[in-house]
């Protein structure tokens, strides 16, 4: 029973991620019958480290979702270079990307990796970790303790299982590597001369989620609290929550803004992003205020979202998204 609850909930998250997925992004023309196991064989990772802010870099992925053609990644990659090594944040989705990784870091630099930062819960981010731990076996890995927690009850499991449906095989042999060290709001991890201070206001896009600052760099790693040029997915978060842990971080002054999805920016970015959070949660508000139904938010949203829409996922998400924020304003009206 346990095994068919844990099958259930895998084909209800890959469902999820399905949802999103525009039908041109499936490249099945020769996927099917491919031998599976050779697929990362051949791999091919055209991205580069870029950088963003002193000592720090980051390789902006594809903002598309992981499937056969892109081996997974689709995530960005950080580097933070500091006086006792290299601190990485959110290394990527499968034991090939971290390899990958790795050879692109050390382009950059040939110091050792010291530190992993996992932002939040989704194996997008951090299932590259066994690559890090493999390559560097003194690596700290810190996550906060949501995420330890929920990878305790078998999510880095299910991640791996969605992985290998949407890479059709690709991620095959990737093993769950969770954070070892929990780390909550207000903790300054202090790695040579520079510290990275944790952010988290409770839950947001997911309960798991910290928000990196790098404090000597004027630099913050958002995990995918914010995207740039994505639309998110936001079923295992709030609207609310998501808003208010973002607009908590903006008091601070910080300079530079790496999302989890899409290019980095400025505050100009960030700011963009909740104004879209809040707009799909005002149109859910005035459906809700009108006596509408959930379904009836999407011809509000569609109005007032109109400079998102060639922002990816717009089209498959906005109604959804809607529906979601209908039920958080019923919840607070109740
Ligand atoms: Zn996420």
């Amino acid at each position: 029973m346990p095994h068919l609850i844990h099958t259930l909930s895998t084909l209800l998250l890959i469902s999820l991620l399905c949802a999103c997925s525009p039908s041109s992004e499936h490249d099945s023309t020769d996927t099917k019958n491919k031998d599976k196991t050779s697929a990362s064989l051949t791999h091919n990772f055209p991205y580069k480290f870029e950088q963003v802010a002193n000592n720090t870099w980051v390789i902006h992925g594809p903002r598309e979702l992981p499937n056969a053609k892109n081996k997974g990644f689709m995530n960005n990659p950080g580097l933070v270079l500091t006086s006792a090594g290299l601190v990485v944040i959110d290394p990527g989705s499968t034991v090939y990307i971290g390899n990958d990784v790795i050879t692109e870091i050390k382009k950059v630099s040939q110091q050792a990796i010291v530190a992993v930062f996992n932002t939040h819960i989704h194996g997008d981010h951090w299932l590259a970790n066994q690559a890090i731990k493999m390559a560097y076996p003194d690596v700290k890995i810190y996550g906060h303790t949501e995420m330890i927690n929920e990878v305790n009850n078998g999510e880095g499991e299910s991640w791996l299982d969605i992985m290998d449906t949407l890479t059709e095989g690709a991620s095959r042999g990737t093993e769950v590597v969770a954070p070892e060290y929990a780390v909550i709001n207000a903790d300054v991890i202090k790695v040579g001369d520079t510290h990275f201070k944790i952010h988290h206001y409770g839950i947001a896009h997911t309960k798991t989620d910290i928000m990196i600052e790098v404090v000597e760099n004027s630099v913050v790693f958002l995990g995918d609290n914010v995207l740039s040029q994505r639309i998110p997915r936001t079923s295992n978060g709030t609207f609310i929550g998501n808003i208010t842990s973002v607009n908590t971080l903006l008091k601070s002054d910080i300079k530079t803004y790496v999302p989890g999805h899409g290019p980095t920016g400025d505050r100009a970015m960030v700011e963009e992003y909740i104004k879209y959070l809040s707009l799909v949660y005002e149109a859910a508000k005035e459906a809700f205020n009108q006596d509408l139904d959930s379904s009836d938010v999407l011809a509000i949203s569609k109005e007032t979202t109109t400079a998102y829409k060639d922002w990816y996922g717009y089209d498959d998400l906005l109604g959804p998204q809607g529906a979601q924020a209908y039920s958080e304003v019923e919840e607070a009206e109740f």
